[in-house]
């Protein structure tokens, strides 16, 4: 069993959450299941110069839809994927909590959302949301007017793993080219290709082929709450990373930290290392009562508890204040460390909660 599922089950076990589908929603088996798209913007609605396609103009584009699933929709936004804040994100997680709550709810919700920081999106949201309906993250690498749009196609089988009873329980998934992901493990690793997305780890997760969607493991008998509480965060501190390479000097990490960080992620080389002049500043950080949490740059592999003698130097065997990312590369390790600061989680509780996820 992968880690998150493991710390997602560990939860519905103390809650006892059921994944069965709700009562309204096994008596409406016979009818279609309701399938609400949230769109945001990115690439499945850009039209060049012409004005970027809404959630309620992709729904229509699409023939057939409707007989997979009811369809509603709304507009949440319609920017470029780099232009979405955690702001933005924490009331997208209250909006499908909300969802969640309806005496009728949707069987799944769908975010269109760009390319670029999907990733992010849906490891905030497997974060905050929580519970049975699954929330799938979709968009395209070709915008809708160019010849060979992916768009389409990725928004109906985005539907049909929002409809489907096997996908109730998983959390955030993020569909595209045919391939679901977890949010946990997938990351964007192609700028420009239509299989832009993979999980270097694990691979993804299912896929959605013409005769039915497939994953490799069974849903969980139960659904996890959210691992964090998004009631709980009203703003957010400045969180940063850091890079590690060749002769990287000090200067980033002391200016970060004078700007205010209450967290740094490092991107660092090999098992998360750095150079001794970046080490020395972290510690200094540390000392001022900086975070750290050591992720990697090499796109896959884990860091544990970092080894870096420059940071650790006289530091007690579990002080908690460098904490490793384990297999989370540094956008998902700052999003998770960003969550924990603006719950107001203490330095011990980030710590073990950032291993949870590990
Ligand atoms: N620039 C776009 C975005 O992330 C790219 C995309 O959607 O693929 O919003």
């Amino acid at each position: 069993m992968r880690p998150t599922t493991r710390a997602r089950a560990f939860v519905a076990a103390i809650l006892s959450v059921s994944c069965a589908p709700p009562a309204s929603f096994a008596q409406q088996a016979s009818v279609r299941p309701r399938v609400h798209v949230i769109a945001t913007g990115g690439t499945i609605s850009n039209m060049g110069n012409d004005p970027r396609r809404t959630g309620a103009e992709l729904v229509a584009g699409i023939p057939g839809l409707d007989q997979v699933a009811e369809v509603t929709s709304e507009q949440f936004s319609n920017v470029a994927s780099g232009a979405v804040t955690q702001e933005m994100l924490r009331d997208l997680a209250t909006k499908i909590r909300g969802l969640q709550k309806e005496a009728n709810p949707p069987a799944g919700v769908i975010v269109t959302h760009g390319t670029d920081t999907m990733e992010e999106t849906a490891f905030f949201l497997d974060l905050t949301v929580g519970g049975c309906a699954p929330v799938i993250l979709t968009g395209a690498m070709r915008q809708a007017n160019w010849a060979g749009a992916d768009g389409p196609a990725n928004l109906l089988n985005s539907v049909r793993l929002a409809a489907s009873p096997d996908a109730r329980g998983r959390g955030a998934m993020l569909l595209m080219n045919d391939e679901v992901f977890l949010a946990r493990e997938v990351t964007k690793s192609n700028t420009t290709r239509l299989n832009a997305f993979s999980a270097p780890e694990a691979g993804p997760a299912g896929v959605t082929d013409p005769d039915g969607i497939f994953f490799r493991a069974p849903p969980p008998a139960t659904c996890a709450p959210p691992l964090v509480d998004i009631d709980r965060v009203e703003s957010f501190a400045r969180v940063d990373i850091v890079y590690s390479y060749i002769s990287a000097d000090s200067a980033l990490v002391d200016a970060l930290v004078d700007a205010g960080a209450r967290g740094l992620v490092v991107a660092g080389v090999g098992r998360g290392g750095t150079t001794p002049s970046q080490g020395r500043a972290l510690r200094r950080a540390v000392d001022r009562g900086v975070i750290v949490v050591v992720s990697n740059r090499t796109g896959g592999g884990r860091v544990g508890r970092p080894t870096n003698p420059e940071i650790l130097r006289d530091l007690p065997v579990g002080a908690g204040a460098t904490i490793g990312a384990g297999d989370l590369n540094p956008q998902k390790a700052r999003m998770l460390l960003s969550l924990a600061l603006a719950s107001g989680l203490k330095p011990a509780d980030i710590a073990t909660l950032i291993t949870s996820v590990q």
